[in-house]
């Protein structure tokens, strides 16, 4: 078994809040929420990040961004609107290193980012 977090959870050898899951994504509850709905959507294979992505992950990538648009319309979100965060690397403020898109939404976002 991988020592990756995220592939446990996938894997469902640790506990999560699943929210949806397919062939190439799953869905869960962030478990330190930073807005009143915070869902890590993250690939089903093991990617550290951006930084390993290639043109052959097109189908990952687009599966990453249509769940996060269904997950948010079932959530309620999509008429206030909501924000999608990726990080990337130690400036970005990635602190698992499997690749995931954190959907917020619940609340108004300031901008910049801190
Ligand atoms: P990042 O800082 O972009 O790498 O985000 C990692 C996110 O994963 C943080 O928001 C954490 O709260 C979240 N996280 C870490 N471990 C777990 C876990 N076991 N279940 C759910 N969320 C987690
Ligand atoms: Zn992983």
């Amino acid at each position: 078994m991988s020592e990756c977090t995220f592939c446990k959870i996938i894997a469902g050898a640790l506990p999560a809040k699943i929210v949806y899951k397919d062939d190439l994504v799953t869905a869960f509850r962030d478990i330190n929420p930073q807005a009143p709905t915070h869902i890590l959507i993250v690939p089903n294979q093991h990617l550290s990040g951006v930084a390993a992505l290639t043109a052959e992950h097109a189908p990952t990538l687009a599966a990453l961004f249509t769940t996060a648009n269904q997950i948010a319309a079932a959530e309620g979100l999509a008429g206030d609107g909501y924000r999608l965060v990726l990080n990337q690397g130690r400036h970005g403020g990635q602190t698992v290193f499997h690749l995931h898109l954190h959907l917020l939404g619940g609340r108004r976002m300031t901008w910049p980012p801190g």
